[in-house]
């Protein structure tokens, strides 16, 4: 549940943002339960806190949280009728967990616009269109079914029938089937009004049915406003206050960042630089003027330029961002032999956190020894947080916060 798609219309920097992070993928033998595809980069989730433990029990294996981020082919208006890429788009959709919605705030006359012109605003309304269009025919389908099935019902033998697929075979009874009708034709209604499913009002019931049906305007969105090179190093763009808006009315709480796709690539471009030998820096220097610039600073003059552009990227952000809005959160287990985020979605519980390590952890669950990083920190080590009571035996019913550090007892 940690598969986030880079969404947008064509050229808006959405293949130049998915290099970038390609070329930040977590090295790939750490990871052995990731399969890495072409369109998929698995990166690393930031966090200082995970950087102090390894420091303080310096262990042989680290291991970070991840986020999968995908690269989504381009969208265009009619996608849900099937222009551009359509289906191939909608599907590959289907199979992330949230969105990257970048937005194209920089004006170059060389780069085409699907639409002519730069207008943030105009983008922004296409693509959620089309996502709440797709999101229609999809439940419109489903309501038409399901009515359908509802009123044949009042023959005594199909009630009988659909009694045995939705109770037996699928595990609902009738009245979890009547339920569906009603969840679906208000998800129907929300869509109808031009809304999008995850603004809308919904009980946690609706919502786990509403999980059920993948819908793309029930997926958490991040906006990424991607600004040109120049705008980035000014800290101004002229399109950010009226995108920070329009996402402040249609989707209440998501966040907005902007950032610029050409200073990312040059970000990655220099910490690559650092890494290569000197016959490397030549021929990159023919490409990039900029690196006559780095060759000739003097060393220490070189690192602070060099920090302090990576200071200015805001990969970091987006990827936490992502994160956030996924509803994840992580706990740690350090020792000596490893020092590990486990990812979990907030108001996971104990034994189920305890799952994510080992199924028979869950199984067995005893208690789960647990004390906070922060407790963790203002002690100054493990034996000092016991000794000040910080270590606490947690029960099945309780709720992993983020950035505990946990222990778990179980029965073998
Ligand atoms: P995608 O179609 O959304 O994946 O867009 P790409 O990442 O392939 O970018 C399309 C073109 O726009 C490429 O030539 C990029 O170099 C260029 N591009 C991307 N971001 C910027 C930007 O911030 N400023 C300028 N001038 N060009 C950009």
């Amino acid at each position: 549940k940690c598969r986030i798609g880079i969404v947008g219309l064509p050229n808006v920097g959405k293949s130049s943002l998915f290099n970038t992070f390609s070329t930040k993928q977590v090295p790939a033998e750490n990871y052995p339960f990731c399969t890495i595809q072409p369109a998929q980069a698995i990166v690393a989730v930031p966090d200082k806190r995970w950087t102090h433990l390894c420091e303080v029990y310096a262990p042989r294996s680290r291991i970070q949280a991840v986020l999968e981020i995908w690269d989504i082919a381009g969208l265009v208006r009619g996608a849900h009728e099937g222009k551009g890429l359509g289906n191939e788009f909608l599907s590959n959709i289907q199979s992330v967990d949230a969105i990257y919605h970048v937005v194209r705030a920089f004006k170059d006359k060389m780069v085409e616009h699907v639409d002519g012109s730069v207008d943030p605003i105009r983008d922004l309304e296409t693509i959620s269109f089309e996502l709440r269009a797709k999101d229609r025919q999809t439940i419109a389908g489903k309501f038409e079914n399901m009515e359908k099935m509802a009123k044949r019902s009042n023959d005594r033998k199909i009630k009988k029938e659909l009694v045995i697929i939705f109770y037996f075979k699928k595990g609902y009874c009738v009245d979890v089937y009547v339920k569906l009708i009603e969840v679906v034709g208000k998800i129907k209604e929300v869509l109808e009004a031009g809304k999008d499913v995850n603004y809308a009002d919904w009980t946690s019931d609706e919502i786990e049915y509403i999980r059920g049906y993948n819908l793309f305007t029930a997926k958490p969105v991040v906006f990424l406003v991607n600004v040109s090179m120049s705008d980035w190093e000014k800290g101004s763009n002229k399109f950010i206050g009226v995108i920070q808006e329009w996402v402040d009315k249609h989707f209440p709480g998501s966040a907005v960042i902007p950032f610029s796709a050409v200073f990312e690539a040059k970000v990655c471009l220099y910490l690559l630089f650092l890494s290569l030998s000197f016959t490397n820096y030549i021929s990159i220097w023919y490409c990039f003027f900029d690196f006559k610039k780095l060759l000739e600073m003097d060393e220490s003059k070189r690192e602070a330029y060099l920090k302090e552009h990576k200071t200015r990227s805001m990969l970091d952000k987006i990827i936490t961002s992502g994160y956030k809005a996924l509803h994840l959160i992580h706990f740690f287990t350090a020792g000596e032999d490893e020092v590990r985020c486990w990812t979990v979605r907030a108001t996971t519980k104990a034994p189920q956190a305890a799952g994510t390590i080992h199924t028979d952890f869950e199984k067995g669950f005893i208690c789960a020894e647990t004390m906070s990083y922060k407790d963790f920190k203002k002690c100054g080590s493990e034996s000092a947080a016991k000794a000040n009571g910080k270590y606490i035996q947690n029960g099945k019913s309780y709720e992993v916060q983020d950035g505990d550090i946990m222990y778990f007892k179980f029965n073998k």
